[in-house]
C-alpha cells in the first residue's frame, strides 16, 4: 500500500487484528521507506454499512475518518493506540449489530456510543470529547470540524 507519507508502495504488516464479529481485519502497517506507521482495514464489500446523517443523507461507514477524528480530539490525553483501536472496533460491532438488514446506522447513534465506550475508559477524556461533540449535530459533522482545524493549523 502507498505510505501516506512518501509514497512509497514498500511497506510491512506489523499487525493484522480482526474485529470480534468477523466482518473486518485491521492493519497496523509500517513503511520500509521512511518508518511512518499507517492502518488499513478490509472487510466484504457488498456488506458495506450507510451512515444516516441528520439531514437524512447516507455516506458510507468509514472506519478510517472514525480512527483520525478519535486521534486528533484526544491527541493530548494518554490514550493508547490499543484503546483508540477498541473503540473503534466496538463501535464497529456496535454499528453492524444495530444496523441489521437495512445496513444503516444513524450518525447520531454511533456518536452516542462513543462516548459512552469513552466514559468507561477514560472520563477526562470523554468529557472533553463530549463538550466539542454535543456542539456539532453528528459525528461526521464533529470530525469534519476537527480535520478543518488541523489542517489549519
Ligand atoms: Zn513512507
Amino acid at each position: 500500500m502507498r505510505c501516506p507519507h512518501c509514497s512509497s508502495l514498500q511497506d510491512k504488516v506489523i499487525e493484522s487484528r480482526q474485529n470480534p464479529s468477523g466482518t473486518s481485519i485491521r492493519r497496523r502497517r509500517e513503511c520500509l521507506s521512511c518508518g511512518y506507521r499507517y492502518t488499513s482495514y478490509e472487510r466484504i464489500e457488498e456488506k458495506a454499512l450507510k451512515v444516516i446523517k441528520r439531514d437524512g443523507r447516507r455516506e458510507p461507514f468509514d472506519l478510517e475518518k472514525l480512527e483520525r477524528g478519535l486521534q486528533k480530539s484526544l491527541e493530548k490525553r494518554s490514550i493508547s493506540q490499543a484503546v483508540i483501536d477498541q473503540i473503534i472496533s466496538e463501535t464497529e460491532d456496535f454499528a453492524i449489530m444495530k444496523a441489521g438488514n437495512k445496513r444503516e446506522v444513524s450518525s447520531r447513534e454511533l456518536g452516542e456510543k462513543i462516548l459512552s465506550l469513552l466514559y468507561e475508559i477514560d472520563p477526562i477524556a470523554y468529557v472533553r470529547f463530549a463538550s466539542v461533540y454535543r456542539m456539532f449535530e453528528d459525528i461526521d459533522q464533529f470530525i469534519a470540524e476537527i480535520e478543518k482545524l488541523s489542517h489549519n493549523r
